[in-house]
């Protein structure tokens, strides 16, 4: 309730335009039963959420579609000047819409405020891109012939996203599609509604004023999986972009493929650091800790196995075990905390089997791994835990999983050839790093015999992105590449255009007819 004047949901509450009405800042459907929010900081509920008909959901890709004949026509640029004015809203509500996350996500105020700053980064970007949305000419192979590329709005994108970045990877995905001139449909996660009606309220602020939007460009679907099906099999929705599971990717490519749709998929990370004995122990242990133990090991891009070379084992885990000692762990709005807590009950389930299967397949722990009591920093009904670190004898069959939980496995090798094969072992391929001050072991890691995965780091952890360069992974996690580089294609439809200039017409391929 504090949150609703500063993020401007009071504008909302109520309003006609709203698809169904918003009430204490909450949005409320007609059609399927209720279910309550709580905060992972405390089990509070804060607030139910009632997810959108299928009637509902239909009328936003609807809205939507319309909205995409009308916004395509507008020059690219000033699409790009409606989203530098998103940009400059959220600046303004930057630390309002932080501790929203914080409530919804548990993070920690410092990453829910970089989360928030990745939004205002990818705005930034954004702008710029919409000057740069570039094709080719290519010449032709006829007489005053030439070939066009010419790079055309897709349509209505659908974005369907997971609860640890509640914000930042609609933002990558609606920032991008919006200056490529597309509408869009956000399916959130059905575990932080309240930052998706947050964020959705402040563009639809920033839409009102702008004179060249269609109304319903920016569509917000609330609700579940059951939500997200509906988004991924209609026929209107040009490309849906999904974030989540591997389990949640297989089943929305393959409704998607069945209507022969696209879809961008950035699934789930089994992400590895490999330190040899070259390496910088004192700013790998720092790295080791951010990537494991940061976000309470809930980043897609967590560090989860840690292959140390047998000379530099002791020493690291040492210092890594010292680390992990002085983590704080607690209420993630106290300055102090670094490690808040994991979302439900059910991930702390996960976490606790995970260490069960890890001990029974001959792993040790070395630190962590359990629950923390209510006291002191620490809120009762929240799932608080001291992350994990285990000593592993081999890459066995749970460390081929992720566990979206603060577990770190430790495992030996001898030769970085081998280090580098598990490394590629698992069946994701998301985020990957190598600690070495060796040149030639830096190269190895970073070229094509080297890590198979989608972000592939030298002295940098494995979390932790910037939107400048695209970011997915391979294999499992789904091979999609959104925010920077060229991730801005997927957004758009390619269209090769041959143009003759002269009187004649020659044939393509010196073919004659007639
Ligand atoms: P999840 O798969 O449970 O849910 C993600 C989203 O998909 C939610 O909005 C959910 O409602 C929806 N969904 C689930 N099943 C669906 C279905 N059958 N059809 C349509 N929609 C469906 O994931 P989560 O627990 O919210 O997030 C954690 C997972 O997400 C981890 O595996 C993590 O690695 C991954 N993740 C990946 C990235 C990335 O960029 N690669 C980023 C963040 C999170």
């Amino acid at each position: 309730t504090d949150l609703v004047a500063p993020l401007g949901l009071d504008r909302w509450q109520q309003a006609d335009c709203w698809p169904g009405a918003v009430v204490d800042g909450i949005a409320h459907y007609p059609s399927t039963p209720p279910g309550p929010l709580r905060s992972p900081i405390d089990g509070c509920r804060h607030g139910e959420l009632l997810p959108a008909s299928v009637v509902e959901v239909r009328a936003a890709v609807g809205c939507a579609s319309v909205a995409f004949e009308a916004w395509r026509n507008v020059p690219a640029p000033r699409r790009g000047e409606l989203v530098r004015r998103i940009g400059d809203a959220v600046r303004a509500r930057k630390r309002a819409l932080a501790q929203l996350i914080t409530l919804e996500t548990g993070k920690i105020a410092s990453e829910a405020e970089g989360e928030v700053q990745e939004w205002i980064d990818v705005c930034d970007y954004a702008t710029g891109l919409s000057r740069q949305l570039h094709g080719l000419t290519i010449v032709s192979e006829r007489a005053q012939h030439r070939l066009l590329e010419q790079w055309h709005p897709l349509g209505v994108i659908g974005v369907i996203s997971a609860f640890n970045f509640p914000v930042a990877v609609w933002a990558w995905n609606a920032m991008l599609a919006l200056v490529c001139g597309n509408a869009v449909v956000w399916k959130p996660s059905e575990k932080t509604p309240l930052t998706a009606l947050a964020a959705t309220a402040l563009v639809l602020d920033v839409l009102h004023d702008f004179d060249d939007a269609p109304a319903g460009m920016v569509q917000l679907a609330q609700g579940d999986a059951t939500v997200g099906a509906l988004l991924a099999a209609d026929t209107h929705v040009a490309l849906v972009s999904a974030t989540g599971s591997v389990g949640m990717g297989r089943t929305v490519a393959r409704s998607v493929a069945a209507r022969l749709g696209r879809s961008l998929l950035e699934l789930g990370g089994n992400n590895a650091a490999i330190v040899t004995p070259s390496a910088d122990l004192e700013l790998a242990a720092r790295a080791i800790v951010f990537a494991a133990a940061g976000t309470c090991g809930q980043r897609c891009t967590s560090l989860r196995r840690l292959f140390v070379h047998e000379d530099v084992a002791e020493k690291l885990q040492e210092k890594l075990v010292t680390a992990y000692q002085h983590l704080s762990v607690g209420d993630p709005r106290l300055p102090a905390t670094l490690v808040g807590p994991l979302i439900d009950e059910a991930a702390l389930n996960h976490m606790q089997a995970a260490l069960m299967r890890a001990e029974h397949e001959g792993g040790h722990v070395l630190i962590g791994g359990g629950q923390v009591r209510a006291g002191g920093n620490v809120p009762g009904g929240g799932h608080y835990v001291r992350p994990a670190l285990l000593a592993m004898p081999e890459q066995t069959d749970i460390v081929h999983q992720e566990t979206f939980a603060p577990l770190l496995y430790l495992m030996r090798y001898t030769r970085l050839d081998d280090a580098i094969a598990l490394n590629n072992a698992v069946s994701q391929g998301l985020s990957s790093a190598i600690f070495t001050t060796d040149l030639r072991e830096a190269g190895a890691f970073i070229g094509p015999a080297g890590s198979d995965c989608g972000l592939a780091n030298v002295n940098v952890g494995t979390s932790g992105a910037e939107i400048g360069g695209a970011f997915g992974g391979e294999k499992n996690t789904g091979g999609g590449r959104e925010s920077g580089s060229d991730a801005w294609k997927n957004y758009m439809r390619r269209a090769t255009n041959t143009l003759n200039d002269g009187n004649a017409l020659p044939l393509a391929q010196g073919v004659r007819f007639g």
